[in-house]
């Protein structure tokens, strides 16, 4: 590997190039799979047992969950077959329905919405800030009678405003979903990212943090929201969970009936390989971050860093610079990939990111899967929400001006140091 000192001119002017080598490709955990995660899964096709419900206190699936929990620091889990049903899971835990509101950040997979209209509810679209998630005063200012949930996103595994959002939800009697899709293994000072909402979701699919290619985990503290959480994802529980006297498992609520949900003990041997993993794998990139946060100069003239309440727990798989105008951030992306480290704005014009409101397409025009079934013109709605395509602006003037560089666990410290020296080179060089 070769660095290089002050370079007089950038890359992009025929300058040295900072960073020779192309970088390590690679991902989070996913990338360091191996034969652990093969016998885990082999274990459970030679053992036959395919089914949760065949041995239940001794199932992959149990044993993830327990697991899972531990790691969170919350009582309850449910695994489920992917993050969108996680997230209608914990809306249907806390007694989301039809009438209701759901506060949901314009920068977030669309699933978060499409999850709030899947339980029959409608979705507040809220500006973010420059921490990239939520903006408190937005979401203030968005809040109705009907408001009854609050999603905020840790997206690229770095956590929102929790501490203002929790203390909005509280002071307005809201309750509060994290959306943890993004951000397994997130800290937010000394708490796990999902422990702080009063549900939470993680998406287990090939994009994120730990995989098993699909799979989900809804989570709570609370007893009778969990018991919700499960009958929403089986009609058959109470067959299934009996006690040996074939009384029902001894449930605190009438059961009711809704979706099949059932995840399968194949994905949970391999997840449950993947969460043991994670630290390993989280070590690397947030060692790898503080390289680049530790080498970058103190006073940029060009961008600022996304702001993090707590600069220390995110996962470490993204860094953001937000830079002042879109024009700077066109130019400074540019230059920046010349020196080696590819990136591009967060919103490009054209392009349909499905992580952007403005692309919702499905939501903004208020469609639901049967006319009678929307939650927009339901009987028990007494709201009205307008949606357009330009209706949070600040959202897209600071996406188009954010430029998102990925970290990932093949990478070193060394890299990290190269890729800071290559930000600041740019941040130094480039014309204004
Ligand atoms: C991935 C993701 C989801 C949905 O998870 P799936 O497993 O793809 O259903 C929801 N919200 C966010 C923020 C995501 O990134």
């Amino acid at each position: 590997m070769q660095t290089t000192q002050t370079a007089e001119k950038l890359a992009l002017d025929g300058g040295p190039k900072t960073i020779v080598e192309p970088l390590p490709a690679g991902h989070a955990t996913r990338s360091l799979i191996d034969e652990r995660e093969v016998e885990a899964v082999a274990a459970v096709i030679r053992s036959g047992k395919l089914f949760r419900f065949s041995d239940h206190e001794n199932s992959e699936c149990t044993r993830f969950e327990r697991e899972a929990c531990e790691y969170l620091g919350v009582r309850y889990s449910l695994f489920v077959n992917s993050g969108t049903n996680a997230l209608i899971s914990a809306l249907v835990a806390l007694g989301v329905g039809p009438g209701d509101e759901v506060l949901v950040p314009a920068y977030t997979y669309i699933a978060t919405a499409a999850a709030v209209v899947a339980v029959g509810a409608v979705p507040q679209i809220v500006e973010i800030d420059e921490s990239l998630g939520m903006d408190p005063a937005d979401a203030e200012a968005k809040i109705t009678p009907y408001t009854k949930v609050m999603i905020p996103v840790h997206m690229q595994g770095v956590p929102c405003r929790l501490n203002d959002l929790r203390r909005l939800c509280d002071e307005r009697g809201l309750l509060m979903l994290e959306d943890c899709c993004q951000s397994i293994g997130a800290r937010y000072f000394d708490r796990v990212t999902g422990s702080i909402g009063d549900a939470g979701a993680w998406s287990l699919n090939y994009y994120k943090v730990i995989t098993c290619g699909e799979g989900g985990l809804a989570f709570t503290n609370d007893y009778r929201r969990y018991e919700r959480m499960c009958f929403n994802g089986e009609p058959g529980l109470p067959m299934w969970m009996k006690d040996n006297y074939g009384d029902n498992f001894g449930w605190q609520q009438e059961p009711f009936s809704n979706l099949g949900l059932r995840c399968n003990e194949l994905s949970a041997a391999m997840i449950r390989v993947q969460l043991a993993k994670m630290d390993t794998a989280l070590g690397r990139t947030r060692a790898i971050k503080r390289a680049v946060r530790e080498t970058l100069s103190a006073e940029p003239r060009l961008y600022r860093l996304q702001h993090q309440d707590d600069p220390h727990g995110d996962c470490g798989l993204s860094l953001a610079l937000i830079c002042r105008d879109q024009d700077t951030a066109a130019r400074f992306g540019q230059a920046l990939s010349a020196e080696g480290m590819g990136t591009g704005a967060a919103h490009r014009e054209g392009f349909p990111d499905r992580h952007i409101y403005r692309y919702w397409d499905s939501i903004l025009n208020q469609r639901a899967y049967h006319p009678n079934a929307s939650p927009w013109t339901h009987p028990a709605y007494q709201g009205q929400v307008s949606y357009s395509p330009d209706m949070c602006p600040r959202t897209l003037d600071i996406l188009n001006r954010t430029l998102r560089l990925g970290l990932n666990v093949n990478m070193t410290p060394e890299h990290g140091r190269l890729i800071g020296e290559a930000i600041n080179k740019v941040d130094r060089l480039l014309a204004v």
